[in-house]
């Protein structure tokens, strides 16, 4: 029995394991690269195994950096499952198709360049079509379900608190009479996120491989975060403007709609009209609204109160591009959700032309602004931005709000682990080179586990 770590070793994006045991070879997550050209072009490169020998794939959650190579691993000749989470399953529907399409403007981008250079063209790295047949593969499990997958070899999910389907997930494997106990973290959520669960408990293991996106980072405290948002609306309020928040249409789209129907009166949101202005977003949103049996305590509160999620009147879901357009025309009391989260593409840039150089506007930064991004020079405070070749005054309020990750902190992640009692050996993924060797140290020293960070490729006997 092996455990082989492969993506997501050397970063935070292409996570990948390969367990073999029993004659079999299973994969754990199957992520796409994101990150700058160069790291992307890794994407391109061989799989270190042949697909046709994998006999089955199990997906901890929807994000791409855990299943964006799924279609490619199923046009290179994967014909076997994949099991994962119902709601994965769903997520995976809108994630799969617009990766696929973002391939393709990928490629056709591409080679607008290597045409004028006289260099060979490349193929988009898949197709709709390939992202279809890997949802095809898809075998939906409950949390908490126990299935054997193959002789020898039985998996269960459990909630991560991460976005909605999140596992951590537990794999029993067996050979010649040794039984050993993995358990893949896979992304973990903040305890006391709003809508999901918190992660759940688990105990026994005799591995564990943990991430580590922030294993040495505390998030802002979540109250204070809230009564932020609140100021926000308020001054933006008796600014008479429009209140903007570029968001991620999975997860944090949902999140914040949660938010405004949870203080729709403290927030006084009757004077406001609110657009979820994102296709994406807006299907999204109908697959987290038809899981009511994943949420935590208080959001199943809320919606059986309110008898519909989101639990608020004022909402508009704009998906077609004339009502997207209609909102051009109102200058002050709209609240407008739209993607991209980080400004560099979607229909957020639209409304930002609109309205960035009135002074009433006010901008809601609420996720992560990568260096290079639109988003990113608004939260660093440049005074004019260029937005499809023109340069805007920036006279709108930019606000960046803290403490909404959709990710474990350092404590969070400490609090997961320290559940486990039979004292595994722990193994450090998933996380910047700095973020892994200082968890590990903590892991280490006041928690008290065994722990290492492997290297890409590198082998382990279980
Ligand atoms: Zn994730």
């Amino acid at each position: 029995m092996h455990i082989e770590f492969y993506g997501a070793t050397s970063g935070i994006t292409g996570s990948c394991h390969i367990l073999r045991a029993n004659g079999h070879l299973v994969l754990l997550d199957c992520g796409l690269i994101q990150g700058r050209r160069e790291e992307e072009a890794g994407n391109r490169e061989p799989f270190p195994f042949s697909p046709g020998d994998i006999s089955a794939v199990v997906l901890s959650h929807g994000h791409i950096d855990h299943s964006g190579r799924l279609p490619l691993l199923v046009k290179q000749g994967y014909q076997g499952p994949i099991y994962t989470q119902n709601a994965t399953g769903a997520l995976c529907e809108i994630l799969l198709e617009d990766s696929a399409s973002l391939q393709r403007r990928d490629a056709e981008y591409e080679n607008k360049w290597r045409k004028r250079k006289n260099k060979p063209l490349i193929e988009p790295l898949y197709s709709i079509e390939d992202a279809r047949n890997a949802l095809a593969n898809m075998v939906g499990m409950r949390y908490r379900e126990k299935k054997e997958i193959l002789p020898g070899i039985s998996i269960r999910f459990q909630d991560a608190g991460h976005i909605l389907g999140s596992s951590s997930v537990e794999v029993w494997l067996n050979e010649s009479g040794v039984q050993r106990k993995i358990v893949f973290s896979g992304d973990l959520g903040q305890y006391d996120s709003p809508i999901l669960n918190d992660p759940a408990v688990i105990e026994e293991a005799d591995h564990v491989l943990i991430e580590s996106t922030y294993g040495n980072r505390r998030h802002r405290d979540r109250q204070m975060t809230i009564d932020e948002i609140g100021e926000i609306i308020s001054s933006a309020s008796h600014q008479h403007g429009n209140l903007l928040i570029p968001a991620f249409s999975i997860g944090r789209s949902q999140e914040i709609l949660y938010f405004l129907g949870k203080h729709y009166d403290e927030w006084e949101l009757d004077r406001w009209e609110v657009f979820l202005d994102s296709p994406m977003a807006i299907k999204a949103s109908k697959v987290y609204w038809d899981y009511p049996h994943l949420y935590d305590e208080e959001a199943t509160r809320l919606r059986r109160n309110m008898n519909e999620m989101p639990p608020f009147k004022t909402l508009h879901l704009t998906s077609s591009v004339e009502d997207s357009m209609a909102i051009n025309n109102i200058r002050s009391g709209a609240i407008i959700i739209a993607g991209s989260g980080m400004c560099n593409g979607g229909r957020i840039v639209h409304h930002l032309k609109r309205n960035i150089a009135r002074e009433g506007t006010h901008i809601m930064i609420v996720g992560y602004q990568a260096y290079g991004t639109l988003g990113r020079r608004l939260v660093d405070g440049e005074e004019q931005v260029k937005i499809h070749g023109d340069f805007y005054p920036v006279r709108a309020q930019v606000h960046t709000v803290g403490g909404l990750s959709a990710h474990a902190d350092v404590d969070d992640l400490s609090r997961w682990i320290s559940h486990f009692r039979n004292d595994p050996a722990v193994h450090v993924v998933h996380g910047e080179a700095q973020s892994k060797q200082d968890f590990r140290d903590r892991l280490e020293g006041e928690l008290g586990f065994r722990a290492d960070v492997p290297e890409q490729g590198q082998e382990l006997e279980l």
